[in-house]
Parts: structure tokens; C-alpha cells; sequence
């Protein structure tokens, strides 16, 4: 107590009443039995109803996703009318639009579109708790599964509070550390430090993390199918995952969506306390991105197909909701493009399906059987081989031509057949500012139309927890309360730490250490660089008066 000054130790005293008042709250308001005990939430990220449409003309057979189609979502984010995924991710978890690239964080208040109401100058940059952290604090277990890194923007945006989608490093150090039951995916390099072949420039083994965690670590489908722990990480790639179509021939020895997604449910089906899942088919966007249409339909039934599993268990268990979204569209296909050689009034399903039939991989998969050797007769064979598209020199010679121009070679193949071969046209290279379908199955599902911001509350409701008391016992201001009382120690400039009144805390992590003592909390550690501030759980308080003998 010595070290400790008069006015901080006022502020500890209403620490403890705020402690006594607000950490126990939420714990009290969680007994009151929400209407749901699980929910699963399905992301296909970037697209929208033309994909849908596309996906069932070409399976020929209607969708798992058709019959729950309940209405439509306004995507725009806080500072632009079209969205990217990292503040849609964030609107849906956490009920807030935000900026661009920001993961789990408020928004920054110099670039809102005049449409936004005045946001407090501490919400910018402040972290933001979502549904998954609601969840986890009601005892429920969480699971997250994608096909992109597990640190990539959607997924990153249901566990973690970064104010740019691109610190991936950082994004996979707080996914470790948030304690998530079950997580699977791509991003085995950003778990490693890179002197055992990985990305980490922080020295980080988080690898051996999981491990002293009590996890089971999968790397494969055969083990994945084998895994018998409540608490598992399976990353089946060293970065993203394979596209759906292209992994019997790029990499066998992945799982589909599907197969995680059932896995998932298997394992967090198990908690008596109920689960929520966050599923994302992360590739339909890149297929979108790249106005590659077998690309995108491809990804869209495998996440169908994950869909199905879903809707299976809900129609077996009866206490859970679904909702599915995309997060934005992308690319922005059309059935019906202005090249198509006949009236648009006479187009046959075969017109629209046949070209798409001989299509065996994607067109990133293309590039790489194409390989360096970018010569007309080159391209055409392996157009036939793999695309069972007749092309002639003269395609080719588009494709070359628009290459040089600077296109991407996927790109530029996609550009030339789209518009040669197929009744399929395509708006833009980006997103689409376009609301989104909604889809919904079981218990209390909505149906309507919303803003993306509306779901956080809908879970959290449906759970019945409340998010502002989730966000007062996560994220406490320390700069608020005990301002002067605290330093950011860089010592180890990769590795800062908190410290207060002789607690260590280190950064984007749940640990505590004080008078030798180390303690996990329910929540991260979370440093804002922009506005300078540093948010703790409110658990942290608790431990330091724990350990002054309070
Ligand atoms: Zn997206």
C-alpha cells in the first residue's frame, strides 16, 4: 500500500464499490434464462441474392438456404456508405457501426457519414464487447470457424479489438488469449514465432500456448474427424484455406466447411449451458472479387452445405436460432450481361449453367496450372483442361493483353470468359453497398428488414444478456479512473505490459500477475495506440485488492 497515493486510493475505494455494484450484476441479470440456448451464425462473405440464384440454377435443386430466406440487411458502415468486412463484422458482434478496417472497436468521429449521430469522443477507438464474450460470460461455450486465417477480418471481429484488420499478429494473440473453445481454420504461420518457420516477430510461441491451455491441436481432416476434447484448435493451413473447389487438387488433406461446422456442433453441443458458433464461408467474396463465378458458387453451396448441418442439429435440439447474412455483397454479378449473343428473353438454363459445368477449379486455381509460361496456346489448353471452356488464340490474347494492362491474370481470365462464354455479368471489382438477404431458422427468429448493427442485440436478447453491462465489466477505462497512476512498459518493445499498483498486465492478453501471483480474467487486456488509452476487466480490479489484502 505504500506505493500507492492518497487520491488512487480513493479511486481503488470506488473501484470497490463499482466492483461490488457493477461485476456482480451482469452475473445476477445471467440467471434469468434467455429464450435461446444456442445460437449458430452462418457469414458467406460478399454476396448477395444473385449468387444465391446462381448457386441454385447450378446445382439444379433447391437450397438449404432458400427455405429460410426472412428478409434483407443495410450493410453501410460508420464512414462509408459501401462497408468492408472488418466494420461489418463489427456491426454484427457488436452492435455498432465502426470504421474502416476496425475490428471490434468504436469509431473513429472525423470521417462519419452525415447520416451517423454524434458518437462520444470515448467511444473512438474503445473496444467494443460482442456477443461471443456475452456469451462466454453466461457460461455458454464459443466456436468460431472459417476457411480464411482465423485472424482474418470477419472472424477476427467476434473475439478481438483492433483498430486495423491488418495487425494479424496482434488479431491471432487475443484470439488465443479470449480463451475460444473451439476454433477452426487457416493461420498456422501467425502462431508461430518465425524461428520455427512462423510469421510472429514478437518471440511468440502461441502454439505452445494452446497446449498449456489444455487444447488439442489438429491439422488435418483425418484428425480433425478423430478429435475427442471440448477445447480445440484445428488450423488445416499455414495461411487461408483452399478455396472449396480446389481442394482435392491443391490440398487433400483439408476439411470442408461443413466438416468443421459439424464437428464444432458435436463438440459445443456438449456444454449443458447452450453455445454460440460463428461460421464464416470466407472465399465466396474472393470468387466475388474476382468476378469468378464458379469460384463464388462454388464457396456458396459448400457454405450451403454447412448451412444444412446447422439446420439439422436445430431441427433436433429445437433451442436454437440460426441466422445467416453475408456481410456485404462483392463484385456485384448479374444473371444477364450486355454481351450475351441472343435476347436476354431467350436465355436457357443451359446458356447460363453449361459453361460453368466444365469448370473443375477456380481461377486462382487456373493461374497457378497456367503457371509463368503466359503464352496463347498455354492458356488455351489449360482453359480446356480445367475449364472445359474451347477457347482460341483469340481469348487468350484478350486475357494477355488485359494482364499487361496491369489485371490480375485471374482477373483478366475471368473478364475475357464472362464476357465470351457466359450469360454472367459483373459491376465492380469491390463491394457492393446493396442491402443483403437475411436468412433465419428456429427458435424466436427474426424476419424483416434491419441494419447489420440490430443482430448483436438480437442475440444478446435472445440469450438475455445485456451488452452495455458486458461492455462495463470487459472494458474498464483506466485512464478514467486512475489516471497518472499507471505506465506502458516497453521494455521488450514487441511485449509491452500494463502496470498498476504492482500489478502486471501484459498486453492483448487475459493475464494478470501481481506479488507473484498470475491470474487468467475474463476478458483482454486492451491497449487503444491511437487515443492512448488502456482498457482491463474489471476482474483485474478484483485481484489487485485481492492481493493488498482488501
Ligand atoms: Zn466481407
Amino acid at each position: 500500500m505504500k506505493k500507492v497515493n492518497v487520491i488512487c486510493f480513493l479511486n481503488l475505494v470506488i473501484a470497490i464499490t463499482i466492483v461490488f455494484t457493477c461485476f456482480f450484476e451482469p452475473i445476477v441479470s445471467a440467471q434469468i434464462p434467455g429464450k435461446v440456448k444456442n445460437v449458430i451464425i452462418f457469414i458467406p462473405d460478399g454476396c448477395s441474392q444473385s449468387v444465391q440464384t446462381l448457386a441454385r440454377w447450378y446445382k439444379g435443386a433447391p437450397l438449404t438456404l432458400d427455405a429460410m430466406n426472412s428478409g434483407t440487411i443495410a450493410t453501410f458502415m460508420a464512414d462509408s456508405v459501401i462497408t468492408d468486412s472488418a466494420s461489418a463484422a463489427t456491426a454484427f458482434a457488436c452492435g455498432m457501426k465502426t470504421s474502416d478496417g476496425f475490428i471490434g472497436v468504436g469509431p473513429r468521429i472525423d470521417t462519419l457519414l452525415s447520416v451517423m449521430a454524434p458518437i462520444p469522443d470515448q467511444v473512438q477507438y474503445m473496444p467494443l464487447a460482442n456477443i461471443l464474450e456475452g456469451a462466454k460470460l453466461m457460461g455458454k461455450s464459443t466456436g468460431i470457424v472459417s476457411t480464411s486465417r482465423v485472424s482474418h477480418a470477419t472472424p477476427a471481429a467476434f473475439a478481438c479489438h483492433v483498430y486495423n484488420r491488418g495487425l494479424e499478429a496482434e488479431i491471432m494473440e487475443q484470439m488465443v488469449y479470449e480463451n475460444v473453445d473451439v476454433v477452426f481454420g487457416g493461420g498456422k504461420n501467425l502462431l508461430l514465432p518465425s524461428d520455427q518457420g512462423g510469421e510472429r516477430t514478437d518471440g511468440e510461441d502461441l502454439l505452445k500456448v494452446l497446449l498449456d491451455k489444455g487444447y488439442q491441436f489438429v491439422e488435418t481432416r483425418d484428425e480433425l474427424l478423430r478429435v475427442n476434447s471440448a477445447k480445440v484448435w484445428g488450423l488445416f493451413a499455414s495461411s487461408h484455406m483452399q478455396a472449396d473447389i480446389d481442394r482435392s487438387e491443391f490440398a487433400p488433406l483439408e476439411p470442408s466447411l461443413s466438416e468443421m461446422t459439424s464437428k464444432a456442433i458435436e463438440i459445443l453441443s456438449k456444454d449443458q449451458d447452450g453455445f454460440i458458433l460463428i461460421v464464416e464461408g470466407s472465399q465466396v467474396d474472393w470468387g466475388d472479387h474476382a468476378n469468378d463465378p464458379i469460384y463464388a458458387v462454388t464457396d456458396f453451396l459448400a457454405f450451403d452445405e454447412a448451412v444444412k448441418v446447422g439446420k439439422a442439429f436445430t431441427d433436433k435440439n429445437g433451442e436454437t436460432l440460426i441466422l445467416a447474412f453475408p456481410d456485404h455483397d462483392t463484385g456485384s454479378m448479374s444473371i444477364g450481361n450486355n454481351y450475351f449473343s441472343k435476347a436476354y428473353t431467350a436465355t436457357s438454363v443451359e446458356d447460363l449453367v453449361n459453361p460453368l459445368k466444365g469448370m473443375k477449379i477456380t481461377s486462382t486455381g487456373l493461374t497457378m496450372k497456367i503457371g509463368s509460361n503466359l503464352n496463347a496456346n498455354n492458356i488455351v489448353s489449360n482453359l480446356q483442361r480445367w475449364w472445359g471452356i474451347m477457347a482460341n488464340n483469340n481469348d487468350a490474347n484478350q486475357i494477355i493483353a488485359l494482364h499487361n494492362s496491369g489485371e490480375p491474370l485471374n482477373y483478366a481470365i475471368c473478364e475475357t470468359i464472362n464476357k465470351n462464354y457466359t450469360a454472367i455479368g459483373w459491376t465492380t471489382h469491390g463491394h457492393n453497398g446493396i442491402d443483403v438477404p437475411l436468412w433465419s431458422y428456429g427458435t424466436s427468429r427474426p424476419v424483416g428488414h434491419f441494419d447489420n448493427t440490430d443482430f448483436a442485440r438480437i442475440v444478446a436478447d435472445a440469450f438475455g444478456f445485456d451488452l452495455a453491462q458486458i461492455n462495463f465489466m470487459l472494458f474498464f477505462d483506466v485512464d478514467k479512473y486512475f489516471p497518472g497512476s499507471y505506465v506502458i512498459e516497453k521494455t521488450d518493445p514487441a511485449n509491452p505490459v500494463l502496470r498498476l499498483f504492482g500489478a502486471e498486465m501484459p498486453l492483448s492478453k487475459n493475464i494478470i500477475r501481481i506479488k507473484g501471483n498470475t491470474y487468467e480474467m475474463e476478458g483482454l487486456v486492451v491497449y487503444a495506440p491511437v487515443t492512448n488509452r488502456i482498457y482491463i476487466p474489471y476482474q483485474a480490479i478484483y485481484y489487485i485488492l485481492l492481493n493488498m489484502g482488501m
